[in-house]
């Protein structure tokens, strides 16, 4: 991507940004972070965070810094972390020199906790957990002080070092920083920075046995690397005091400061990565990057396009008021990206047998179609006409309904971009059922204005003879709920759409699809955009559909 992209929307960061360099604040540099904590797939909230992020190092010529927030071992693994950096790169970003992991900090951190009992300003605390939350009052009573608070520096010393050297069990105690039990913000009572946690560590190995809390590594960790404005959601909003506190109270190479931002949520689904470990583990999807899934590997995999999910983020905007978007609104980017974008092809989800009963077997006519209707520079594409053809069972009605524009007996339609057809016979098996249609084409339909067949309307068709068999997969949301989470009484699994997959085994797409590599896209005409698996194997196709046509969920709700 190219910096200084003055024609995407300011912000209200971008507005404090503009005013920060005309003020000549932090010399005029602008350095950012993005800070996943390695344990999960990364979300399409994320994806606001990194766009944000990423994108306002580069309208202003600075850095964005992509640091691992991994301070919670038992939580965090490789695998996170490599699909972390994939689904950055993958959405068309590149931080600043290497990856950063807030563990690479730990020495340090461990230093300025040790400055800190120096001061007076952290004390070695053995109340229980329990215990804790009683002292720590409530949101209208202050807290009260441990007993413990006022142990001596070198007694802290003494503990935090056995701390340290693994001579307590977790929970025993916790180091904390002396700020006030009674203020009104209940980050500021005294709030813990470091604990125990007996495991090992992805990076650090078996180095430590105690880590730093959130709160204490991110401020600082943001001050080692000199990022000038490090961009949070609103629920740290209430922590910023304790940032603030922090960077006054250590010496931090610079004074990093913390903006909040309003946190995307999108309806429909769910982005909390807790929870969407909770539908991977409990196998109510296939994995972190099931197309289902609100992730950017399940996005990618449905066939979202970077530029289409880049764009989303551009139209919702960076606020500070907290709101739901319209999954709408994320579909709508993808189909705009693939309308202009996608090459045209016809694929026959559920098929059923048309027989033209005037083209001889074996006979072979080739069809041009433009790849797009829009975009001449795509080329055409060669479409066989045969005796055996199939089109879609939900084209044809024995008893069609007023204003049917498809097939029916007696009727006549256009095969997209041959000829008009009209039906003559329908076959039904012992049940009843429809198994084949015969027709008959008029030769002089292509191109020229039918004269004789008066087409109802135009279908989607392929050669049986000569197409590419495969499944394709339909997706609908994954929740019939638009807030699945919204309800405080019902858990979200009870919202889980029990309909959100439908596979069309005995699809076939026209013969040029043959060897469409994994994450191609196409607009299948009539029917959506769909995306090669990369389940697909030499024998067998797999598409999944990422969006239809337009907004049919819109219609089913009635709007
Ligand atoms: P989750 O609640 O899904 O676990 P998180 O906030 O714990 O998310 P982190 O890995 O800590 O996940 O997030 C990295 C960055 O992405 C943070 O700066 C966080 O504020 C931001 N982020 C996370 N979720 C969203 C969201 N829904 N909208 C915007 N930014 C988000
Ligand atoms: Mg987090």
């Amino acid at each position: 991507m190219t910096k200084n992209d003055s024609s995407k929307p300011t912000n209200f960061i971008h507005q404090i940004i503009e005013e920060d360099l005309k003020n000549g604040v932090n010399d005029g540099k602008v350095v950012t972070r993005f800070p996943p904590e390695p344990n999960g797939y990364l979300h399409i909230g994320h994806a606001k965070s990194i766009c944000l992020n990423f994108g306002t190092a580069l309208k202003y010529g600075g850095q964005c810094n992509l640091r691992f927030d991994d301070t919670n071992p038992e939580k965090e693994s490789q695998e996170y972390i490599d699909s972390i950096v994939s689904d950055v790169r993958w959405l068309g970003f590149e931080w600043s020199g290497d990856i950063r992991y807030t563990s690479d900090y730990f020495d340090t951190l461990h230093e300025w906790a040790l400055h800190l009992i120096n001061e007076g300003k952290a004390y070695v605390d053995s109340l229980s957990a329990h215990e804790m939350r009683e002292y720590r009052g409530t949101l209208t009573e202050p807290g009260k002080n441990s007993p413990y608070r006022d142990r001596s520096v070198e007694e802290n010393l003494d503990l935090f070092e056995k701390m340290r050297a693994g001579a307590f069990d977790e929970g025993d105690c916790v180091l904390r920083a002396k700020i006030d039990m009674a203020a009104a913000n209940i980050n500021l009572r005294d709030p813990v920075i470091y604990r125990i946690r007996k495991a090992h560590h992805h990076q650090s190995g078996d180095k430590w046995c105690i880590y730093p809390s959130y709160d204490f590594a991110h401020g600082q960790s943001d001050a080692l690397e000199g990022v000038t404005h490090s961009i949070c959601t609103l629920e740290f909003e209430d922590h910023r005091p304790l940032y603030d506190w922090f960077v006054e109270n250590l010496p931090v190479p610079a004074k990093p400061r913390q903006y909040e931002f309003a946190r995307l949520n999108l309806n429909y689904t769910v982005t909390s990565k807790r929870k969407l470990k909770l539908l991977v583990d409990e196998q109510k999807v296939n994995g972190w990057n099931d197309p289902r899934m609100p992730t950017i590997s399940g996005l990618r995999r449905r066939g979202y396009t970077p530029a289409s999910i880049r764009n989303f983020c551009d139209m919702i905007g960076v606020t500070r008021s907290n709101g739901i978007v319209d999954m709408g609104m994320l579909e709508a980017a993808v189909r705009e990206d693939l309308d202009a974008n996608a090459p045209r092809a016809m694929c026959v989800l559920d098929p059923i047998k048309l027989t033209i009963t005037n083209m001889p077997e074996g006979e072979l006519a080739w069809f041009e179609l433009p790849a797009h209707p829009k975009d001449e520079a795509m080329g055409i594409r060669k479409v066989p006409f045969t005796r055996n053809l199939l089109i879609e069972r939900e084209d044809f009605a024995e008893v069609p309904p007023k204003k049917w524009k498809r097939l029916a007996p007696g009727e006549a339609v256009r095969l997209r971009g041959a000829y008009v057809i009209r039906c003559e016979e329908v076959v039904l098996d012992e049940t009843g059922e429809v198994v084949e249609l015969k027709a008959s084409f008029d030769p002089q339909t292509h191109g020229a204005n039918p004269t004789d067949y008066k087409p109802n309307g135009v279908i989607h068709w392929v050669s049986a003879d000569n197409a590419v068999p495969c499944e394709v997969r339909a997706y609908e949301r994954l929740f019939t709920e638009p807030n699945p989470d919204g309800d405080k009484e019902r858990d979200f699994h009870e919202f889980i759409n029990p309909e959100s997959l439908v596979v069309y085994p005995r699809a076939h797409a026209e013969i040029g699809l043959k060897h469409a590599a994994v994450e191609s896209r196409y607009q299948f005409e009539r029917q959506g955009y769909f995306c090669v698996d990369p389940d697909t194997t030499e024998n067998r196709m797999v598409f999944n559909r990422t969006v239809g046509l337009r907004d049919s969920w819109a219609k089913i709700q009635g709007k």
